[in-house]
């Protein structure tokens, strides 16, 4: 169904905020995450944008990886769930993956689907307690590994953070150092750096780093939105700041209503205008993906104006302050984020992040230009 919200996806900024990245880690190969629909992009749009300038495309399972190979795209690809049973382990070794193998259970599965697999990445749990092998079994799962015949082209490790995206944290420094000491008894490369830990240098695994050749893991950065727990208006300016989004999400006026002071705005009646003013009613809802529980100021950009959303968000529609853009009439658009709007800022005012806003936008939206 045609949805009045259109979303604009941007292929170029994805390349642009790859070079950021490289910049961030020269010489430092990258797996582009695309992962979750390509972070909410989509997965095959996302892979077509990265496919000619990244090193290699990582998605979260097989059944991803699968799409992949069967839309075409032939390059390295990172499975970082790995293969959850029998028959995913065979596709491992049918579609050259290069899984990531972070449990007993999936070495169990290799050796009942009788493959080899040349190319195997090692997660070890550094700390983070999501996914990995203790650092204590390292030794006996390479064995194991290698006794079976896996690897021969690259056994690798991978480790991943739990507060890279405040760099000060304790947490960081511990990582860093067991996975470095870990890793220093085995040849193979190294992966640590999701986006947030290559703006804070660690793209080659940080100064107590076992020497080795890393590989960086950005995923949230390429789609244009900062990874830091700070403000995004407090991000210093220059190739830091200099990410582009890949999306933009508008949508039209459809009504506006003249507001007397004591006037509310919406369901539970949450707002009340203070003056004589206007609300515009944009054809944006929860329904579309916009965050139900973004507050009254939540900023959303009107004529190149940053103007608050007022009131609760409807299922199809919300409502804007249009106070003081006399000049701005039905039919006029309003950009919920992207292009002058980063998401962050959204997330944020949203109480959550912009992974969240972004996985979220909903399939119903009509593409744009
Ligand atoms: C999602 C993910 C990434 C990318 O993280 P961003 O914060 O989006 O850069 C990297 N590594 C792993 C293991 C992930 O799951």
């Amino acid at each position: 169904m045609r949805r009045a919200a259109s979303i604009h996806l941007h292929p170029e900024a994805l390349r642009h905020n790859l070079g950021v990245a490289r910049r961030l880690a020269p010489g430092v190969p990258m797996w582009s995450v695309i992962k979750a629909e390509g972070y909410g992009h989509g997965l095959l749009w996302a892979a077509e944008a990265l496919a000619q300038t990244s090193d290699g495309l990582a998605v979260s399972q097989i059944g991803e990886a699968r799409a992949l190979r069967a839309a075409g795209f032939g390059g390295p690809l990172l499975v970082l769930q790995g293969p959850r049973d029998v028959s995913e382990a065979r596709a491992c070794t049918e579609f050259d993956l290069q899984p990531v193998l972070h449990d007993a259970t999936q070495l169990d599965h290799l050796d009942a689907a009788g493959v080899v697999l040349p190319v195997v990445w090692v997660k070890l749990n550094t700390g983070m307690n999501r996914l990995g092998f203790a650092p204590q079994v390292a030794k006996r799962v390479a064995t194991r590994l290698q006794a079976a015949g896996h690897g021969c082209g690259g056994l690798h490790w991978m480790t991943h953070m739990a507060c890279a995206d405040e760099p000060g944290h304790p947490q960081n420094a511990r990582q860093l150092e067991q996975f470095g000491a870990t890793v220093s008894a085995f040849p193979g490369l190294r992966s640590v750096a999701n986006s947030a830990a290559l703006f804070a240098g660690w793209g080659k695994g940080g100064a107590s780093a076992a020497p080795g050749d890393y590989w960086a893991r950005p995923g949230i950065m390429l789609y244009g939105a900062h990874p830091a727990s700070v403000p995004v208006e407090d991000l210093p300016e220059g190739p830091d700041g200099d990410l582009r989004p890949a999306m933009t999400v508008r949508a039209p006026i459809i009504a506006t209503q003249p507001l007397e002071p004591g006037s509310t705005v919406g369901y539970g009646a949450t707002w009340t205008a203070a003056a004589p003013g206007r609300a515009g009613i944009v054809a944006m809802g929860y329904a579309d993906g916009y965050p139900r529980h973004a507050p009254s100021g939540t900023p959303i950009l009107v004529q190149d104006r940053l103007c608050p959303l007022i009131g609760r968000v409807s299922m199809d529609m919300l409502a804007v302050d249009l106070s003081g853009l006399p000049e701005v009439q039905v039919g006029a658009m309003a950009t919920l984020w992207g292009e002058g709007l980063p998401v962050e800022r959204v997330a944020r005012a949203a109480g959550t992040i912009s992974y969240d806003v972004l996985t979220r936008v909903a399939d119903r939206l009509q593409p744009g230009n």
